[in-house]
């Protein structure tokens, strides 16, 4: 494994980049409590607060009550996708006159990978970045910036000084400067994983920094784990950029899940986590195939099209589409495995760009977006099955009520 000589890698991460947005656009904001909501409803949770409303306790999933209760004078704003996405393309614009930026990691956050000579001067580098942002942009959306030896090392030091912080964490900073940290503070550190960690007597990061490769292989369960520890360590470990083609979920049907609705229901089970991976990893998808096997070992599979997309609503509409079709043509008979799978996949951000003909079109595909992104949120805190659109329950347990699609449904929905 390949030790790096300088910091190599940059990370920067937007400091409540939606609220941020929010209040840099508009003066009245700023120096106020603001939370970004998915939509207006007082029964929706906060996508983003800004840094006047986080020391009194909301933050990203807290409710809408909670924060109010916690700050009565607090402004709710509803998220503008297409402002934040233009946005978006203006901040990589002024970064890159800086530095060329390796990969865009999220609607606020890009590494990039210096040369050595940048790297020797750090710091300069992380000024020069937040002026030319401050100068294009804005003084009010700032940024955080870490510098280390590879991305997972330059991700923690971007949070370690938030906001508008810059640390740099070079080989002599290692673990000293880690060791403060709490293991969930380092990004792949779930709740899960800390739990796992715990039981193998791993409980901090020195027990962490100490553990040998193969045992931390054996906790994840993974050569990720070996990884891991390795990058905290500060060598190179560069993931192979696997080029991903689709993301498909299957299963063989028990006799009593055989009947076309049924089918149906685990076609749809299957699309929510397909598409959660899919958004998971920054992707859209253009194009879903539903193949459906039969005792005689025949598979047939339809595929239907759409714009890129990356929220649940468009691709379980597709899937009823198709649904019904297979119902016309006769195919929908002894079904005994099912598989979905999303393909025709591109960049999340890309795609988003030109992505919508109109005003009307861009407000409703960007409320479902915003709908799957809470969702997905809310199943990472509380485990997947804490709501789907839909039944939640797969072949063999009790199947929920079915939701309208026609609107964005509200909490109590679920
Ligand atoms: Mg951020």
């Amino acid at each position: 494994m390949r030790k790096p000589t300088h910091p190599e890698k940059l990370y920067l991460d937007f400091d409540s980049f939606f609220a941020s947005a929010e209040q840099q656009l508009n003066p009245s904001l700023q120096g106020r409590p603001v939370a970004v909501v998915p939509l207006d409803s007082p029964h929706t949770s906060v996508i983003a607060a800004s840094r006047e409303a986080k020391p009194l306790g909301i933050k990203t999933g807290t409710s809408v009550r909670e924060a109010k209760e916690k700050c009565p004078e607090i402004v709710f704003i509803e998220a503008r996708p297409d402002v934040y996405v233009k946005l978006h393309k203006r901040i990589l614009e002024t970064i890159e006159r800086c530095v060329p930026i390796t990969a865009v990691r999220s609607i606020d956050e890009v590494a990039c990978t210096l040369l050595e000579s940048e790297a020797r001067q750090a710091s300069d580098l992380a000024m020069r970045i937040k002026r030319s942002l401050r100068d294009d942009i804005g003084p009010v959306l700032t940024c955080s910036i870490g510098i280390s030896l590879n991305e997972l090392l330059a991700k923690i030091a971007a949070e370690m000084d938030k906001p508008d912080g810059f640390v740099l964490l070079d080989h002599a900073d290692l673990p000293g400067r880690l060791l403060g940290l709490e293991l969930r503070d380092l990004p792949g550190i779930s709740k899960g994983m800390a739990a796992r960690l715990s039981e193998a007597g791993v409980t901090d990061i020195a027990g962490l920094w100490a553990l040998a490769p193969k045992h931390a292989r054996a906790i994840w369960n993974s050569v990720e784990g070996e990884r891991f520890v390795s990058a905290l360590h500060g060598h190179a470990v560069e993931k192979p950029e696997t080029v991903k083609r689709m993301f498909g979920h299957g299963r063989n049907l028990r006799p009593d899940w055989r009947a076309p609705e049924k089918v149906l229901q685990c076609a749809r089970l299957l699309t929510l986590s397909a598409a959660r991976r899919l958004r998971r990893s920054h992707y859209r998808a253009g194009a879903l195939s539903y193949t459906v096997g039969t005792r005689r070992e025949s598979r047939v599979t339809l595929e239907g099209r759409f714009r890129a997309a990356r929220d649940d609503h468009t691709f379980l509409n597709c899937l009823n589409g198709l649904h019904e079709k297979f119902i016309n043509t006769g195919e929908m008979r002894n079904v005994t495995t099912v598989t979905v799978a999303l393909h025709e996949l591109s960049s999340e951000v890309e795609a988003s760009r030109d992505l919508f003909d109109t005003r009307e079109n861009l407000k409703q595909r960007g409320q479902w977006e915003r709908v799957s992104d809470v969702l997905d949120k809310i199943r990472g805190r509380h485990g997947s099955k804490a709501l789907n659109l839909g039944p939640a329950n797969g072949p063999g347990n009790y199947i929920g009520s079915k939701i309208a699609f026609g609107r964005i449904p509200s909490p109590e929905d679920f």
